[in-house]
């Protein structure tokens, strides 16, 4: 383990070397990781069986012709190698038959791994016994090390372990089986630059993917609390600020909706109730701006909570007046309601010293309309609004019907 402290200098120094990705992301990044890789490595699956059913094929066309000794006594290792790769590539499809499951489990790293590596030491065992009959570098192994390291995503760890132990592998058989020394010292070589080669590329792309990742992740999280900002944004310009229940707007909105619903539904009532509050500008003047803030926020709990039904709406119209709109409701039901409401006012007992009885009251204007396609939503509006001048000409506090 690197310590800690010498960890964060080379994170400093080669931070973009060494993306830091979040504890809860590892997880995730791993799977995606690991999907792809294993994608990939069944199309290099598909492409070893190929190659090496070909080259078997060739081998057992070819063998009664060839005459060297030292070529036939290692050409049955050859023949088994190359049936090795086979056999593992058509487990690996097998094993990672499509579709494997979305959620990577445990065992598929295991697979990824297990399945390069095997991969990497038949390779480095196969071109080190060519390598000892035929003079020249072994570099079908080279090229499997380079293609694994630019097709796959692997970290530090697991290259070092994958490329490190094939390179080991190899180093030994070549220097085991290739009698002339200086063939066998360069091989060696070459296969130490590739490796380290293989390292550094397969660095390079694992780091650029996970900052990739990185991104998105970020943008993900952006988009999340931009959507969420827009929510609340919308929210609020449908809420009144000072009584927190819904504004004008959202009043305006919702009769059109359901007009139209009500249009469509032939006979279906809908019903307003304008609620206004009576003398409420001598209270302001009286007691002061704040505390009529006040008042208005107390009326507004209190009468949203007669309009109890779901489909009901209750919302502040403007200044001291509100609005109720009940669909499907007739006129006696949405009159039940207004009742209602001037009783909790006046259970409210709030001290009004102009008004007639001491206390604040509300006056109340009602209608009810079947609506139609030939009349606006706007009639409804009108018909209450006449209604609660009637109450408010009556003397207030008081229900009048449109
Ligand atoms: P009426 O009985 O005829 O309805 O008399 P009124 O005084 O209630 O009606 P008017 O329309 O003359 O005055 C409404 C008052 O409501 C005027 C304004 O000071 C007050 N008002 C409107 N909006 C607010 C508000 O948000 N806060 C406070 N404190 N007062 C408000
Ligand atoms: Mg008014
Ligand atoms: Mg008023």
């Amino acid at each position: 383990m690197i310590p800690n402290q010498f960890r964060i200098q080379l994170q400093n120094r080669f931070g973009n070397w060494f993306p830091v990705v979040p504890e809860a992301d590892k997880n995730i990044l791993e799977s995606i990781l690991t999907y792809c890789n294993i994608q990939r490595l069944r199309i290099i699956s598909w492409l070893l069986i190929l190659i090496n059913l070909t080259l078997i094929f060739i081998q057992l066309a070819y063998i009664g012709k060839i005459d060297q000794p030292r070529i036939l006594e290692i050409a049955p290792y050859i023949m088994t190698l190359r049936m090795v790769l086979l056999v593992s590539s058509v487990a690996f499809l097998f094993v990672t038959r499509l579709p494997f499951p979305d959620a990577i489990k445990r065992f598929h790293h295991f697979y990824e791994s297990g399945y390069i590596i095997l991969n990497l030491i038949t390779y480095a065992i196969l071109y080190s016994l060519i390598h000892s009959v035929g003079p020249g570098i072994a570099s079908s192994y080279l090229m499997a090390v380079l293609v694994s390291a630019t097709f796959l995503y692997l970290k530090w760890s697991k290259s070092i372990l994958i490329y490190g132990f094939s390179w080991i592998v190899f180093s030994v058989m070549v220097w085991r089986f290739q009698p002339d020394w200086i063939l066998a010292f360069s091989a060696i070589i070459n296969g130490s630059v590739v490796t380290i080669l293989a390292l550094v590329m397969s660095q390079i792309i694992y780091v650029n993917r996970v900052k990739e990742f990185l991104n998105l992740q970020t943008i993900e999280l952006q988009k999340e609390e931009l959507a969420a900002s827009n929510d609340l944004l919308e929210k609020l310009s449908y809420l009144d600020a000072l009584t927190n229940i819904p504004n004008r707007r959202f009043l305006d909105e919702f009769l059109h909706r359901e007009w139209r619903l009500a249009v469509r539904e032939h006979g279906l009532q809908l019903s307003l109730i304008m609620v206004d509050i009576d003398q409420f500008k001598q209270l302001n003047d009286t007691f002061g701006h704040q505390n009529g803030d006040d008042i208005l926020v107390n009326i507004a709990t209190t009468l949203s909570r007669t309009v109890k039904r779901p489909g009901d709406l209750f919302a502040r119209y403007g200044g001291e007046e509100f609005a109720a709109i009940l669909p499907k409701t007739d006129l006696i039901g949405a009159r039940r309601i207004a009742e209602q409401m001037l009783q909790a006012v006046e259970r409210l007992d709030i001290n009004h010293p102009f008004s007639s009885n001491g206390r604040l009251t509300i006056s109340i204007g009602l209608a009810c309309i079947k609506p139609n396609d030939k009349e606006l939503p706007e009639t409804l509006i009108e018909a209450a609004d006449k209604a609660l001048y009637q109450a408010k000409k009556a003397g207030g506090n008081r229900v009048c019907c449109g």
